[in-house]
Protein backbone atom coordinates (compact mmCIF):
# COMPACT_ATOMS: atom_id res chain seq x y z
CA UNK A 1 0.00 0.00 0.00
CA UNK A 2 1.66 3.54 -1.05
CA UNK A 3 1.34 6.23 1.47
CA UNK A 4 0.96 10.14 0.21
CA UNK A 5 3.44 12.49 2.31
CA UNK A 6 1.75 15.21 0.55
CA UNK A 7 -1.41 15.80 -1.58
CA UNK A 8 0.61 17.28 -4.07
CA UNK A 9 1.42 13.42 -6.16
CA UNK A 10 0.46 13.10 -9.90
CA UNK A 11 -0.76 10.01 -11.19
CA UNK A 12 1.40 9.09 -13.81
CA UNK A 13 -0.79 8.37 -17.66
CA UNK A 14 1.05 4.79 -18.95
CA UNK A 15 -1.26 4.45 -21.81
CA UNK A 16 0.28 3.47 -25.18
CA UNK A 17 0.91 6.95 -26.84
CA UNK A 18 -1.10 7.30 -30.06
CA UNK A 19 0.26 7.92 -33.61
CA UNK A 20 -0.62 11.89 -33.16
CA UNK A 21 1.59 12.35 -29.51
CA UNK A 22 4.15 10.33 -30.67
CA UNK A 23 5.03 12.70 -33.49
CA UNK A 24 5.39 15.21 -30.43
CA UNK A 25 3.81 18.02 -32.50
CA UNK A 26 1.16 19.63 -29.70
CA UNK A 27 4.28 19.76 -27.04
CA UNK A 28 7.02 20.86 -29.74
CA UNK A 29 4.63 24.06 -30.19
CA UNK A 30 3.76 24.12 -26.70
CA UNK A 31 7.29 24.90 -26.07
CA UNK A 32 7.83 27.15 -28.89
CA UNK A 33 4.90 29.15 -27.14
CA UNK A 34 6.41 29.59 -24.22
CA UNK A 35 10.16 30.71 -26.07
CA UNK A 36 8.27 33.03 -28.10
CA UNK A 37 6.69 34.46 -24.66
CA UNK A 38 10.03 35.02 -23.19
CA UNK A 39 11.30 36.29 -26.36
CA UNK A 40 9.34 39.27 -26.10
CA UNK A 41 10.07 40.31 -22.71
CA UNK A 42 12.17 42.68 -21.13
CA UNK A 43 15.60 40.66 -20.60
CA UNK A 44 16.67 40.71 -16.52
CA UNK A 45 20.25 40.09 -17.58
CA UNK A 46 22.78 43.09 -18.81
CA UNK A 47 25.48 42.72 -21.46
CA UNK A 48 28.51 43.14 -18.37
CA UNK A 49 30.48 44.58 -19.26
CA UNK A 50 29.68 46.83 -21.81
CA UNK A 51 26.51 47.56 -20.05
CA UNK A 52 26.59 48.15 -16.20
CA UNK A 53 23.71 48.58 -13.74
CA UNK A 54 23.44 51.59 -11.14
CA UNK A 55 24.67 51.15 -7.75
CA UNK A 56 22.63 51.65 -4.90
CA UNK A 57 23.01 54.63 -3.48
CA UNK A 58 24.30 53.21 -0.26
CA UNK A 59 26.95 51.06 -2.13
CA UNK A 60 30.44 51.19 -0.27
CA UNK A 61 33.30 50.26 -3.08
CA UNK A 62 36.84 50.78 -3.53
CA UNK A 63 38.54 53.12 -1.45
CA UNK A 64 39.60 57.20 -2.27
CA UNK A 65 42.18 59.40 -0.42
CA UNK A 66 41.20 63.05 -0.52
CA UNK A 67 42.76 65.91 -1.76
CA UNK A 68 42.19 69.63 -1.21
CA UNK A 69 41.26 72.33 -3.71
CA UNK A 70 44.83 73.25 -3.73
CA UNK A 71 45.97 69.82 -4.88
CA UNK A 72 47.37 68.94 -1.26
CA UNK A 73 47.09 64.99 0.75
CA UNK A 74 44.34 65.28 3.50
CA UNK A 75 45.62 62.65 5.21
CA UNK A 76 47.58 63.58 8.59
CA UNK A 77 48.72 59.69 9.28
CA UNK A 78 46.81 60.18 12.47
CA UNK A 79 45.89 56.13 12.26
CA UNK A 80 42.29 56.82 13.70
CA UNK A 81 40.94 54.90 10.72
CA UNK A 82 43.33 52.11 11.15
CA UNK A 83 42.19 52.02 14.74
CA UNK A 84 38.91 52.19 13.36
CA UNK A 85 39.28 49.55 10.98
CA UNK A 86 37.72 45.69 12.24
CA UNK A 87 39.66 43.88 9.85
CA UNK A 88 42.79 45.38 10.24
CA UNK A 89 43.45 45.95 6.66
CA UNK A 90 45.07 49.34 6.95
CA UNK A 91 48.83 50.07 7.41
CA UNK A 92 50.50 53.68 7.51
CA UNK A 93 53.46 55.36 8.16
CA UNK A 94 53.83 58.81 8.86
CA UNK A 95 56.52 61.40 8.20
CA UNK A 96 57.24 65.00 9.05
CA UNK A 97 56.34 67.64 6.24
CA UNK A 98 59.71 69.48 5.71
CA UNK A 99 60.01 73.06 4.37
CA UNK A 100 58.68 73.13 0.40
CA UNK A 101 56.59 70.70 0.84
CA UNK A 102 53.60 72.89 2.40
CA UNK A 103 51.76 72.67 -1.63
CA UNK A 104 52.05 68.68 -1.39
CA UNK A 105 50.53 68.02 2.40
CA UNK A 106 48.26 69.86 4.34
CA UNK A 107 49.07 69.28 7.71
CA UNK A 108 52.20 68.60 9.21
CA UNK A 109 52.01 65.14 9.36
CA UNK A 110 51.66 63.51 6.16
CA UNK A 111 51.17 59.65 5.36
CA UNK A 112 54.89 58.59 3.69
CA UNK A 113 52.95 54.97 3.29
CA UNK A 114 49.79 53.99 3.00
CA UNK A 115 48.36 51.01 2.23
CA UNK A 116 44.68 48.99 2.57
CA UNK A 117 44.49 45.33 1.99
CA UNK A 118 41.21 44.90 -0.14
CA UNK A 119 41.52 40.58 0.92
CA UNK A 120 40.67 41.62 4.48
CA UNK A 121 38.50 44.94 4.11
CA UNK A 122 34.67 44.28 4.33
CA UNK A 123 33.76 47.39 3.18
CA UNK A 124 32.08 48.60 6.45
CA UNK A 125 33.06 52.19 5.72
CA UNK A 126 33.92 52.85 9.69
CA UNK A 127 37.40 54.22 8.41
CA UNK A 128 35.49 57.21 6.52
CA UNK A 129 33.52 57.61 9.74
CA UNK A 130 36.70 57.71 12.11
CA UNK A 131 38.62 59.99 9.62
CA UNK A 132 38.92 63.68 11.29
CA UNK A 133 40.27 65.32 8.39
CA UNK A 134 37.89 64.20 5.25
CA UNK A 135 40.55 62.73 3.90
CA UNK A 136 38.99 58.50 3.33
CA UNK A 137 36.29 58.10 1.13
CA UNK A 138 34.09 54.42 0.01
CA UNK A 139 33.67 54.97 -3.81
CA UNK A 140 30.95 53.92 -5.98
CA UNK A 141 33.54 51.71 -7.61
CA UNK A 142 34.02 47.89 -6.80
CA UNK A 143 37.57 46.63 -6.17
CA UNK A 144 38.76 45.14 -9.70
CA UNK A 145 39.39 41.34 -10.30
CA UNK A 146 43.51 40.23 -9.60
CA UNK A 147 45.27 37.33 -10.32
CA UNK A 148 47.56 37.73 -7.31
CA UNK A 149 46.93 38.26 -3.59
CA UNK A 150 49.64 41.32 -4.09
CA UNK A 151 47.51 42.76 -6.46
CA UNK A 152 44.66 43.88 -3.46
CA UNK A 153 47.25 45.60 -1.78
CA UNK A 154 46.41 48.92 -3.12
CA UNK A 155 48.97 51.72 -2.27
CA UNK A 156 48.49 55.89 -1.60
CA UNK A 157 49.28 56.21 -5.53
CA UNK A 158 46.50 53.96 -6.03
CA UNK A 159 44.22 55.09 -3.56
CA UNK A 160 44.84 58.86 -3.89
CA UNK A 161 42.33 61.18 -6.37
CA UNK A 162 43.62 63.13 -9.61
CA UNK A 163 45.42 66.52 -8.72
CA UNK A 164 42.77 69.11 -9.23
CA UNK A 165 46.19 71.19 -11.07
CA UNK A 166 46.80 68.83 -13.44
CA UNK A 167 43.11 66.77 -13.88
CA UNK A 168 40.94 69.48 -13.13
CA UNK A 169 38.33 67.20 -14.75
CA UNK A 170 39.46 63.86 -12.67
CA UNK A 171 38.98 65.98 -9.44
CA UNK A 172 35.77 67.26 -10.41
CA UNK A 173 34.42 63.54 -10.52
CA UNK A 174 36.26 62.01 -7.55
CA UNK A 175 34.35 65.12 -5.77
CA UNK A 176 31.11 63.86 -6.73
CA UNK A 177 31.99 60.60 -5.54
CA UNK A 178 32.77 62.20 -2.09
CA UNK A 179 29.84 63.85 -2.29
CA UNK A 180 27.47 61.00 -2.64
CA UNK A 181 29.92 59.10 -0.24
CA UNK A 182 29.61 62.02 2.41
CA UNK A 183 25.49 62.24 1.76
CA UNK A 184 25.71 58.38 3.14
CA UNK A 185 27.33 58.21 6.04
S1 LIG B 1 35.90 49.79 5.00
FE1 LIG B 1 35.95 48.83 7.03
S2 LIG B 1 37.17 46.98 6.75
FE2 LIG B 1 37.56 48.28 4.95
S3 LIG B 1 39.38 49.44 5.46
FE3 LIG B 1 37.62 50.70 6.07
S4 LIG B 1 37.26 50.19 8.23
FE4 LIG B 1 38.58 48.59 7.38
S1 LIG C 1 42.78 58.77 6.40
FE1 LIG C 1 42.01 60.13 8.01
S2 LIG C 1 41.85 58.82 9.83
FE2 LIG C 1 43.18 57.77 8.36
S3 LIG C 1 45.23 58.39 8.93
FE3 LIG C 1 44.54 59.78 7.32
S4 LIG C 1 43.68 61.51 8.43
FE4 LIG C 1 43.84 59.85 9.91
Amino acid sequence: MSVQLTNRSKPVDRRPMNWVERMYLVNIFKGMAITLKHFFKKKPTVQYPEETRPFSKVFRGLHILNRDEEGRERCTACGLCAVACPAEAITMEAAERQEGEENLYREEKYAAKYEINMLRCIFCGYCEEACPKDAIYLSQTFTPSNYTRKGFIYKKEDLLIPNPLTDPEGFKKAQGEIQQAKETI
